[in-house]
């Protein structure tokens, strides 16, 4: 109670800002996650720059979680920035393709070895677009995910097991499509599970992370991924790897970094530098495996893409933000620095003794609040929402001063820390504190 009292006198302009937007905006947000915040109303943003928010009433955090990966290469980069402003002047919807999709499409293949790329305005677009491929090629209805992953608001991958059961994921809005009709749920690291689930024959892809990042992370155990492909390679079920949040384990995410050998890829989020733009890549084989005009010049498929898709303003970001950062020398700097955080974080944990762990994945690391779990539905029950939102408050009431903040991320010593919480979370047990929405 201390602490939410004392999140409300430290911040009165977002509380003008939040009273105003209730008159207009659903919730007095415009985007659902936004009310996920600890504290009665949600911080206002008055500029990000490097590793650096600062709010409306002038408070200065250090920001680890960088639009869920959203802005993991650091907000407002200077020559992502530049690239928008020149293209911005220079058209951006034109439903033509710019100079930069060559560009592109070619670092992309380079990156995660798939030949053929399309774009997409986000990565739930591009999971869905991609299902529609996986049924089209199958002629199958139901999709496979894992339990407790996060794929996007993409209808078919918004449940979990209960018991035996596929039910819609607890929290989302319903009524639902009966998940139990298009979605069979899997728990990761079961190769067992996986395999009786697909030899029924009904199943047209499996979409996954190659490590569960949304419920903390959970790492893959030794051989389960070479058993995925596997085993969906002996049932003609399509892998799709999701690696929106797993590029934080190299140039080339989990794909290059692992040896994994996708039909299909998905990424989204970091590679815009914080401006909106997706990516999905094919396989040569899947290539080849669509019908007639779709191998030609002329692509005539009913359900993908979208008008602003592809506009020049995302290309122009992705090629500036790809060009100049998440390359090799990149990731040769922040994984030392993620260890090196993740040991420092790990070190408190067991100095307290406490029954925490830290996992890391390349350049990023989470806390949880339990030993490490194997699969989603293990990390789903050790979510502690009462810790989890007192944490967060904590540390956002200690913001230091905004005019004391460095540009562009470079590191300000016993600057206190601000964190969100993943807005994905706590669709289980419910929130805490009073419902917004
Ligand atoms: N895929 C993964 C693995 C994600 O974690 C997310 C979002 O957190 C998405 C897809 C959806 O991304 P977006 O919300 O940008 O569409």
């Amino acid at each position: 109670r201390e602490e939410e009292q004392r999140f409300v006198e430290l911040h009165p302009r977002s509380a003008e800002l939040a009273a105003e937007a209730a008159g207009s905006l659903l919730a007095g947000v415009p985007m659902p996650w936004m009310t996920r915040w600890p504290g009665a109303f949600p911080l206002f943003c008055a500029s990000a720059s490097g590793a650096r928010l600062v709010d409306v009433d002038g408070h200065a955090y250090v920001d680890l979680c960088l639009g869920d990966t959203g802005a993991m290469t650091g907000h407002a980069l200077p020559q992502v920035a530049e690239a928008v402003a020149r293209q911005a002047a220079s058209g951006i919807t034109t439903m033509l393709p710019s100079a930069d999709a060559v560009w592109v499409g070619q670092e992309l293949a380079r990156r995660f070895g798939l030949p053929r790329w399309q774009l997409a305005m986000s990565a739930t677009d591009a999971n869905r677009f991609v299902l529609r491929f996986a049924r089209h090629l199958t002629g199958r209805p139901r999709v496979a995910v894992m339990d407790w992953c996060y794929h996007g608001t993409v209808d078919e991958t918004l449940a979990v097991l209960d018991g035996d059961r596929v039910v819609p994921r607890p929290g989302a809005l319903g009524p639902q499509v009966d998940a139990a009709l298009t979605t069979a749920v899997v728990p990761f690291n079961d190769l067992d599970a996986l395999d009786r689930r697909l030899a029924q024959g009904d199943i047209a892809c499996l979409l996954m992370e190659p490590a569960l990042t949304n419920i903390g992370i959970v790492l893959p155990e030794v051989g389960y991924l070479a058993g995925v492909r596997e085993v969906t390679r002996r049932h003609d079920v399509l892998l799709v790897v999701d690696e929106t949040h797993t590029l934080c384990a190299g140039p080339g995410g989990a794909t290059a970094a692992w040896g994994l050998e996708p039909d299909l890829l998905v990424v989204g989020k970091p590679i815009g530098g914080g401006v909106p733009a997706a990516a999905y890549g094919l396989s040569q084989a899947v290539a080849d495996r669509l019908d007639g005009p779709m191998l030609g010049h002329e692509i005539d498929v009913a359900g993908v893409g979208g008008t602003l898709t592809a506009n020049a303003l995302s290309l122009a970001a992705v090629r500036a933000t790809l060009s100049t950062c998440l390359r090799e020398e990149d990731f040769a700097v922040a994984v030392p620095l993620a260890e090196r955080f993740a040991a420092g974080v790990a070190g408190v944990i067991e100095q307290h003794g406490l029954p925490w762990h830290v996992q890391r994945l390349g350049c990023r690391a989470e806390y949880w609040f339990c030993p490490p779990p194997r699969d989603g539905a293990a990390a789903a029950a050790a979510v502690d929402e009462d810790l989890e939102g007192f944490l967060h408050l904590w540390s956002l009431n200690r913001g230091g001063a905004a005019d004391a903040v460095p540009q562009h991320g470079a590191v300000q010593p016993g600057a206190h820390r601000g964190r969100r919480r993943p807005p994905h979370r706590g669709l289980r047990r419910g929130r805490r504190g009073p419902a917004r929405l």
